[in-house]
């Protein structure tokens, strides 16, 4: 089967050819027409050559190998930072390579996370089902580690035979006196950010369910941030400097008590919004919780994240107290920014992550050391989020959602990376292609939230970009 563009197709009211500042592909390069499928063509843009929008928040094409991962991979890596819950993966084996240290999520105390199980189901569990094998596991579990609580993931297989987790969720829940929460997540029932849904639902299932003896007025939840490498912690030290009181992470270093009293917290600020906006919403729905969306990366959207809350309490006192650290922060690190930016200056960099609110940090970030984004794109960003990109962009620059690798890889030679950001699964795109890369995703075991971050990111893109390795690389 081709899906190659066909540039006499009629049936496609897009332009074919990617030719001229009004093509939607932007001028200069015919064959980056030639690599897209057809129906892909309408979610590439280029910043400066059109003003169509982006197509985008949709389902992924079939014949498009969309580096989106499935619906329990969404959920599961969402809930793991969940320190003191069990978390049980139903199905086979291989789905419960999410786990132990694909994600870089820390835990100040209990590590009962990092222990994900699987009921490791086989061909005869399939066949007569796995019920039985389910319930039996979760009891040994709940029995030998004393969970808070437990979530129970299904996956494609239990999907497919048909299992009854909820029912099993609700006798073990009340013979031991703990939450257990079924994460209905099979795999192919859509893509990741479906998954954020389920996993939102789940958390969900848990806010109002407790009340601590004392929540202070002016406390938030953070949502969104998985304290990956420990960024979470130099979060908390800069809320607690400005006197601002974090009454749950979620799910970052998270606990099942805290996240049982979020409906206690006058704020939710929202990282990740991907993933987190929907739980906000059902907050502020049932709970009147009022929720701002914020980025961690990079030295702007990290002053404006703290200046908000100050904002949103209006607080006079918290506000100089955010300017005093912002001023402190911004003086230490200038100078080393700007070494960095005499040396990086004219490199350029390829963004392809989750989220579009990160890229669009990345941009800024990029930009403060000298680097031009030349690609940018993510696998679940919305039609204003793309804007935002455009806007913020260089004329060229190209923007993409939902991407496979065959593009990315074009793209990247297209335009000449110097380096690639992204995640896991773009690590082996980049190195195939013999170009640097940052992960600036699960694995990452530095922090680049934060003014802190912002330096630890500095120095990766400088030891990677600059690497005399690549020099040895077609
Ligand atoms: S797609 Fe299905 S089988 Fe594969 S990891 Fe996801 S849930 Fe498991």
């Amino acid at each position: 089967m081709s899906n190659k563009t066909n540039i006499t197709d009629k049936t496609n009211s897009v332009p074919l050819q990617g030719v001229g500042v009004n093509s939607p592909l932007g001028d200069g390069d015919s064959t980056r027409a030639s690599i897209l499928l057809d129906d892909r063509r309408k979610q590439v843009s280029v910043a400066g050559a059109n003003e169509r929008t982006i197509d985008c928040n949709k389902a992924s094409l079939a014949g498009s190998v969309s580096q989106r991962a499935c619906v329990f991979c969404g959920s599961r890596v969402v809930l793991y930072p969940i320190s003191d819950a069990l978390h049980l993966i139903h199905g086979p084996i291989g789905c419960a390579a999410y786990t132990w240290d694909i994600r870089g999520s820390l835990s100040s105390g209990p590590e009962l996370h990092r222990l994900s199980f699987s009921t490791d189901l086989q061909e005869r569990d399939v066949i007569f089902g796995g019920e039985n094998k389910l319930y039996a596991s979760m009891i040994e579990l709940i029995d030998a580690h004393q969970p808070k609580a437990a979530f129970i993931y299904t996956t494609c297989i239990v999907g497919v035979i048909g299992d009854d987790v909820e029912r099993i969720c609700r006798q073990v829940e009340k013979e031991n006196n703990i939450p257990v929460i079924p994460v209905q997540a099979p795999g192919f029932q859509g893509s990741k950010k479906d998954g954020y849904k389920v996993a939102c639902e789940s958390i969900f299932k848990l806010v109002g369910t407790k009340n601590k003896p004392y929540t202070p007025a002016k406390s938030i939840n953070i949502l969104g941030d998985f304290n990956l490498a420990g960024e979470l912690w130099i979060l908390l030290d800069y809320y607690k400097k400005m006197g601002v009181h974090v009454n749950a992470t979620i799910t970052g270093d998270g606990r099942v008590d805290d996240i049982c009293n979020a409906h206690n917290a006058a704020l939710n600020v929202v990282q990740c919004s991907g993933s987190m906006n929907y739980l906000a919403k059902m907050m502020k729905d049932e709970y009147g919780i009022p929720s701002m969306r914020v980025s961690y990366f990079g030295i702007e959207d990290m002053s404006d994240a703290l200046y908000d809350v100050a904002r949103f309490f209006k607080d006079e006192d918290m506000m100089d107290k955010a300017r005093e650290l912002v001023k402190e922060e911004f003086s230490r690190l200038m100078p080393q920014l700007a070494w960095y930016k005499e040396r990086l200056a004219g490199k350029k960099a390829a963004i392809y992550v989750g989220g579009a609110f990160k890229a669009i940090s990345l941009v800024k970030a990029l930009r403060l050391i000298g680097v031009q984004s030349v690609i940018v794109g993510s696998q679940t960003g919305t039609t204003e989020d793309y804007e935002l990109i455009k806007q913020l962009c260089d004329e060229g620059t190209i923007i993409v959602d939902d991407s496979n690798p065959v593009e990315l890889s074009h793209f990247v030679k297209e335009k000449q990376a110097d380096i690639f950001i992204g995640g896991v699964k773009e690590r082996p795109i980049a190195h195939k292609i013999g170009l640097g890369f940052c992960d600036h995703n699960h694995e990452r075991k530095e922090p680049l939230a934060g003014y802190e971050g912002m330096i630890n990111f500095a120095k990766e893109i400088y030891a990677t970009a600059m690497s005399p390795v690549w020099k040895f690389t077609k």
